[in-house]
């Protein structure tokens, strides 16, 4: 059931809010199996590489992210945005359980199909596609797509004229951290514009989608283009004529600290713009959710390869993941990774959650700076830190919660692999 699957407690972040559903029982799990491959690193004598960073990733949490997910939003379908996470097992198992695939490019169809997953559950949710993606998606029958732009309607027309089309529309992504509205989604005073042009080209426009943004804290926006798109539909049955408009795509944007307040308001607009009709929904209903079922299942591992201290309060670390690798979304995602102790020195061997804190307080009176391992200057994964004891080199540090846009975006700048291990666990196994 739900709620075997989803702990309603507090997880451990600083501000109290939920950060995963998973309980002690899989957070020690996690835990075990962070320090099983730390013990396993010997830095006096391991080779080259043997401690670099690498992940945890519990693929029991994406299965309890499904479930409450369904249990939140039982009318929307989820199509899982690749580009948040293209890590395969979590493709597969989130196959299995019948979620569908939001892919963005030539390589994340691919990835997709290589699953098996039959190319009908595939939305191909880029507004701007190369021609030659067009072309390929026509070659393996993806078939929906989305658009908000005439140049679009037009290489559609000539390299892919069976595509399903979802005309996306603009949002007020004003309090989003990730703002996607500046550079696609058609303008609601633009759209019989393109809906005109459908008519004109004989195309098959199936639906309507948007984008409120990624990691908003405003959901009324929610609302407001879930209204927009009503007007959509109802334009494009009434005055254009175009009857297969069936499918309200309602993006991204989810994430799992704020899922609750976030469903709240979409099953508010739903309820009201698109109610099921005799029991029936009138119309599909699907999502693009990246974050919501990537961040939380991550865990990331760091080792401290370099120190110099100030004083004995005051350090520079240096540890082996960075902005230009899988902490670039600290640049790109406005992510603030949150640093706890795995291990510290022999003397306190694995210590607990509570080690760390963002702010002095009178159990961390240590600060410290913690530095990724190029070359650069900004890469800086935060300027202070407290702790409560002094690190040293060859200790350990982990990042929860670091899945959404990090691997996904990691470079090799300076000569430093991104291909870190992922060691897997299932907490819900038994289940
Ligand atoms: N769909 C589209 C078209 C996107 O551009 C993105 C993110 O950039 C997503 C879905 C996933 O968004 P999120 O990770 O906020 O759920």
């Amino acid at each position: 059931t739900v709620t075997s699957l989803v702990s309603t407690g507090e997880v451990g972040t600083p501000s109290g809010k939920l950060s995963s559903l998973g309980d002690e029982k899989a957070h020690a799990q996690t835990f075990h199996a962070l320090q099983e491959r730390v013990n396993s690193v010997n830095q006096e004598v391991c080779e080259a590489g043997d401690e670099n960073s690498f992940f945890v990733c519990d693929l029991g949490e994406v299965q309890r992210l499904h479930a409450y997910w369904r249990a939140k939003l039982p009318r929307v379908h989820p199509f899982y945005a690749v580009k948040s996470n293209p890590n395969p097992k979590v493709l597969q198992l989130l196959a299995q359980m019948g979620v569908n695939f939001d892919c963005a490019s030539k390589s994340e169809i691919e990835m997709v199909l290589e699953l098996g997953v039959c190319p009908s559950r595939i939305i191909y949710a880029n507004p701007c596609k190369a021609s030659s993606f067009i072309r390929f998606a026509k070659d393996k029958q993806v078939r929906k797509s989305t658009f908000d732009n005439v140049e679009e309607l037009a290489k559609i027309k000539k390299y892919h004229p069976d595509s399903e089309l979802l005309l996306r529309i603009a949002t007020d992504d004003s309090t989003a951290k990730c703002r996607l509205s500046t550079k696609y989604g058609c303008a609601m005073e633009n759209v019989d514009q393109l809906l005109a042009k459908v008519k004109e080209l004989g195309l098959n426009m199936v639906g309507v989608s948007f984008h409120i943004g990624s990691g908003a804290s405003d959901f009324s926006t929610f609302y407001k283009a879930v209204r927009d798109a009503r007007e959509v539909f109802d334009r494009a049955s009434g005055r254009f004529g175009l009857q297969n408009v069936r499918i309200l795509d309602i993006g991204g944007g989810f994430q799992l600290e704020t899922f609750g307040e976030s469903s709240y308001a979409l099953n508010v607009a739903l309820e009201e713009f698109f109610p099921p009709r005799d029991g029936e929904e009138a119309v599909t209903i699907i999502a693009e959710p990246g974050r919501f079922f990537a961040a939380s299942p991550f865990t990331l591992a760091c080792h401290v390869i370099a120190k110099r201290a100030h004083n004995d309060r005051e350090s520079m670390l240096y540890i082996n993941d960075g902005v230009y690798g899988n902490m670039n979304c600290i640049l790109f995602d406005h992510q603030e990774p949150l640093p706890r102790v795995l291990y510290h020195d022999q003397r306190f061997h694995y210590l607990d959650d509570k080690a760390t804190s963002p702010k002095k307080s009178p159990s961390c009176q240590i600060k410290a700076s913690i530095w990724g391992p190029t070359c650069d200057g900004l890469d800086c994964i935060t300027k202070e830190y407290y702790f409560k004891h002094d690190l040293v080199v060859g200790d350990w540090l982990y990042f929860p919660v670091l899945g959404a846009y990090t691997s996904s975006a990691a470079t090799q700048f300076n000569g430093f692999e991104q291909a870190v291990d992922i060691i897997y666990i299932n907490s819900a196994s038994e289940l």
